[in-house]
């Protein structure tokens, strides 16, 4: 009988990153900045941008690192306001409010997707960028806007953190606005328990990045150019920003680096398990007439690693009965809206001073539900989700719904 998968355990590291580690370990040489040149992290964020197809890369502490020092990047005012989803992770408005930043809000629909009217609404003359944060991997529709975000000139960051993988209309998702950010959390797709990376094209914004996460004196010199071009506009950007700003020291550590360099070859192979997991157990889902897993759009090829679907018909008190019916089959769902203190769930996000009401998004929130659904899993594992999830749906609501009431 195959029993309830761990759903919470990363892949083993690549058995690569051994020897590297065990050299590291000898001598002990951990912080990026010592050796005099291809430190393990100089070389992760080489790797990673060619990997993205992209000039730069800075590697950090935390994809939260990474988003608070695009903000600074982009050199926002005091009190610049940012437009966000209203649904995303809280790390999102608190990386805007570190950086002395408003977070706006803006309504989400019931397919996770960005309600594009309503971000057109809210993008007026007061906001000053934009983070568009594709949680859970769920892109929103990039072309419409990437047009509205550049007829106003306001620059876009993409919070990819949980996008590793992920193509918008052929373009790899984070790399269609000005910075994008990934994370190495270990629920993501590159596991390093922590860390994070920023990516650009812009020099002067990458420049301003590495100095302030901890670049000080001249060991931006330590950063791999992709050609010697990219190089000399590099220098010149380090020169324009050289002893201009604050250090925040948010780098990551070698150790982290040599765990990461080796799971970059890994990555094709989990994107595609991933997503042959995720379609394969959305197929069963849809058959019931109690859940949906609302579709992707045409122009979005997914990278998940979890599962998000909506209760349909169902009152509070039955979905709190069917979480416990899925539990009693053995599996773990999060309704976003319905668990206390849920850091997804916007109303939670007290430290924002100016109260914002997201009727739309609340409504999503109180029926949508989350369940991780690794890359690992094999087809028996992915039968007794799916099952669970069906059967606990049954339990509690019978086997037709009658449609129309
Ligand atoms: C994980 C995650 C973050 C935060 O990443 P950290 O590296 O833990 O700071 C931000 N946004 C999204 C969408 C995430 O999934």
């Amino acid at each position: 009988m195959t029993l309830p998968p761990n759903v919470y355990d990363a892949e083993p590291i690549p058995a690569a990153a051994k020897a590297e580690i065990e050299r590291l370990l000898q001598s002990g040489d951990l912080f990026r900045y010592t050796a005099p040149e291809n430190a393990p992290v100089s070389l992760l964020e080489r790797e990673f941008a060619d990997f993205m197809g992209v000039k730069y890369a800075l590697a950090v502490s935390s994809c939260s690192a990474a988003l608070f020092l695009s903000l600074k990047a982009l050199g926002l005012p005091r009190g610049a306001r940012v437009l966000i989803p209203a649904f995303t992770f809280a790390a999102v408005p608190s990386s805007i409010v570190h950086a002395d930043c408003v977070p706006v809000l803006c309504e989400v629909a019931e397919n996770y997707r960005i309600d594009l009217k309503d971000f057109e609404a809210k993008l007026d003359d007061t906001i000053s960028a934009i983070i568009i944060s594709h949680m859970r991997g769920h892109t929103s529709d990039m072309d419409a806007i990437m047009e509205l975000a550049n007829a106003r000139g306001i620059p876009v960051i993409e919070d990819a953190a949980h996008s590793l993988g992920t193509v918008w209309d052929g373009n790899k998702v984070g790399t269609i606005g000005q910075i994008g950010c990934f994370s190495f959390q270990s629920y993501k797709l590159l596991n390093s328990g922590e860390g994070g990376i920023m990516i650009t094209d812009d020099a002067d914004a990458l420049a301003r990045a590495v100095i302030m996460s901890g670049a000080y004196e001249h060991n931006w010199k330590k950063h791999i150019a992709r050609s010697p071009e990219d190089e000399a506009e590099l220098e010149a950007a380090f020169a324009r920003w050289q002893n201009k700003l604050p250090l925040y020291n948010l780098r990551l550590s070698n150790l982290s680096a040599a765990i990461v360099r080796p799971q970059i070859a890994e990555v094709a192979r989990r994107v595609a398990d991933g997503r042959r997991n995720h379609d394969y157990v959305a197929t069963k889902l849809n058959i019931s007439p109690w859940i949906d897993v609302p579709s992707k759009l045409d122009k979005e090829e997914r990278a998940p690693d979890s599962i998000q679907f909506n209760l349909v018909g169902m009152a509070e008190d039955e979905i709190r009965a069917f979480q416990d019916a899925a539990a009693a089959r053995g599996v773990k769902v999060q309704v976003f809206g319905m668990s206390t203190d849920n850091a997804r769930a916007f109303w939670n996000w007290q430290f924002i001073e100016e109260k914002q009401e997201l009727p739309q998004t609340r409504e999503m929130l109180m029926k949508a539900c989350d369940t991780r659904l690794p890359a690992r899993l094999q087809q028996p594992e992915l039968d007794l989700i799916a099952d669970a999830l069906v059967r606990a749906a049954q339990d509690v609501m019978g086997n037709t719904r009658a449609y129309g009431t």
